[in-house]
Order: structure tokens, then sequence, then C-alpha cells
């Protein structure tokens, strides 16, 4: 299939490694409903080491590991060791909730990790509470200065937006990255919960950047090949950066370059539409590399179309966020 003109290449896999969390967010699950894969389900380490070298032949060269929430898998730092030996595969960061972080971050860094995702919406304990459903800001806090004692870097902090909850907090979570090399980024709230609580707490990252204007221009900083869809910013006075995440309002299709594997062994060529490739039914019935790699081409290529527009506009990821990996 015709890949669109100008639009990004595929070389980005999201791994998730678990569907366990630690966490309750609000707006990741319907957590009642939530039911826990059995762990037979769950790609075994090697079955991800092969899939993710399959998938750096098929051109993939990034790979985030991602959850549920990964630190607390079991063996996730010998897999990360081994992840980084993958031939192709240059670029290996991690998504975390930075609870488990202070103690794990030291193990984390030995394995060559150095990009680091660290979610985080508030800088107060009872909002966190009641976001989180559980009072770990401070475990929070250890483990961001942990790793940016240990220099991990780039060390991104995400912080999803939510109208009526954390969204006067955008100045002060901002304001990280002014004594600190971080990038601070802003990413509107997606509607996998319920409609109802999106059309509450959704708020523009128009209106965020316009609360922002006080902190001065923000002056566009150049994009790698492996980036996203983030916009980035320097801020004049910062050590670190401001960027934005706009899945709902902004037009993402152009420069989404990923792929995201569930812990489950589903490949998703995007995160808002429902449709997904079988990898662990195949790879456990014996299919061979050669024809895992056709599948993982399959998803390259519905992205890459004109068929991840009709994919897109369905809005409808047809699963919770902590089963996908967001
Ligand atoms: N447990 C890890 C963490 O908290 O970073 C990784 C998994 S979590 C599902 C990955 C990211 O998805 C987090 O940054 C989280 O804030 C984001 N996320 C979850 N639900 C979302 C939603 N409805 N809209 C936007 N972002 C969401």
């Amino acid at each position: 299939m015709e890949k669109e003109p100008g639009a990004s290449k595929t070389n980005y896999l999201r791994i998730s490694v678990t569907d366990r969390c630690n966490l309750r967010c609000r707006y990741c699950t319907y957590w009642r409903d939530w039911r826990k894969l059995p762990s037979v389900e769950i790609l075994r380490y090697e079955e991800l080491l092969r899939l993710a070298a399959i998938a750096a032949e098929m051109g993939i060269s990034k790979v985030r590991i991602t959850g549920g929430e990964p630190l607390v898998r079991r063996g996730l730092v010998e897999f990360l060791g081994k992840l980084h030996h993958v031939p192709g595969i240059n670029k290996v960061c991690l998504t975390t909730n930075g609870v488990l972080l202070r103690e794990l971050a030291p193990a984390l860094y030995d394995t060559g990790l150095r990009h680091l995702n660290i979610s985080l919406d508030t800088l107060r304990r009872e909002r966190y509470r009641q976001i989180t459903g559980r009072d770990n800001l401070a475990e929070v806090l250890a483990g961001l200065e942990r790793a940016a004692s240990l220099g991990f870097h780039p060390l991104k902090i995400n912080c999803v937006v939510l109208k009526g909850i954390n969204d006067e907090e955008v100045l002060d979570l901002a304001m990280l990255a002014q004594d600190h090399p971080y990038q601070v980024r802003f990413i509107e709230l997606m509607p996998t919960v319920s409609q109802e609580w999106w059309q509450r707490h959704f708020q523009p990252l128009s209106e965020v950047r316009r609360r922002l204007t006080v902190l001065g221009p923000l002056m566009p900083s150049t994009r790698e090949a492996t980036a996203g869809p983030a916009r980035n910013f320097r801020v004049p006075g910062f050590r670190g950066e401001l960027g934005f995440i706009s899945p709902m309002s902004g037009h993402h299709c152009r420069t989404c370059n990923r792929l995201r594997l569930t812990a489950d062994g589903k490949l998703r060529p995007c995160l808002l539409a429902a449709s997904e490739l079988d990898l662990k039914g195949p790879m456990r019935l014996g299919l061979g590399d050669d024809l895992l790699g056709y599948l993982f081409q399959e998803a390259v290529e519905l992205k890459a179309g004109k068929a991840r527009f009709s994919l897109v506009h369905s809005h409808q990821p047809g699963r919770s966020m902590v089963s996908i990996g967001g």
C-alpha cells in the first residue's frame, strides 16, 4: 500500500509487558469491570525478545516498555538488559508511574536504560490520591529525584490534563522544567473510560498553552525521526522543555510513527481504533519468524496507507488503557 506523502515512518514499537498496575487512575480504566489477564495469556520475556527482533527486521528502531505498570513485573530488569542487545533496536525507553522507581532506578540504569517517562498529573498529595486512588505521591517524587540524580536523560514527565481536577496546576507542573532538565509534557485526555467523564474533564491543550503564556514565548525545538506526535518547546530561562500531545484536538495520524503490542500479544496499528492483529496465537502454534514478520508488515501497511484514516475516525480503542499501554 502507498505511504501517504509526508507521513512518518513506522519505526517505534510500544510493548506492554503487563496489564497489572499498582495505581487505579480514574481516567485509565473502568476498574470495577477490569479483569486481569490469566498469566498464561501474557507474553513471556523470551517471546517478547523474539518479537522485538522481528520488529527490528521490519524497521523498528525504538522500543518503549509500558504496561499496566512495567515495574511491577518480576524480571523486568533482566529483560531490559537483553532488549538493549537486540540488533537494530537502538533506543529503549520505559514509561512508569514512578511508584517503585526509587528502589529500581539504579538497576534500571545499569541495564543501559536512559530514556524514562514518568507519569505525574499533580504535585498535591490529596489530588494525587483522588486521581490515582493511591497515596503514593511522595514515592513518585523520590523516584523522580533519584532517576535525575543517576543521570537518566531524557527524563520526561507525562501529565494528563483534566478539566476541573488538575488544570489549574499546569503552571506549577511546567515549572518543574525550570530548574531541572526535564521535559514536562501535557497530554489531552482520551475517552477510554466513559464518554460522559471525558466530556466533563476534557481540556484542549490550546487552553493549557494559553495559561502558560506567562512563561514567555515558547520556541519550537527540533524533532527527532522517532519523536512521534509530541510538539516540544524551549522556554526562556528553563533548563528543560515543555511538550504537548493532542490526540483529540490535533491531527495526529500523519506524525504517528508507532505500533503497539499488548501484553497478551496483539499488535495494534492505532491507539484509537479497535483493530488488532494477533501475534501470540500464531507464534505459539509455531509460526516462523518470516511469517510473523509479515504480520508486522501488515500492521505497518494498515497504518501507512489511507486505511489508517478510516481506522482512527472511530476513536474507539475497544480496550482500556491499562491493557493497551497508553
Ligand atoms: N503505568 C505506566 C504509567 O503510568 O506511566 C504506563 C502505562 S500508562 C497506561 C501510560 C500512559 O497512559 C500514562 O502516562 C497515562 O497517564 C496515560 N493514559 C492513561 N489513560 C489515559 C487517557 N484516558 N488519556 C490520556 N492518557 C492516558
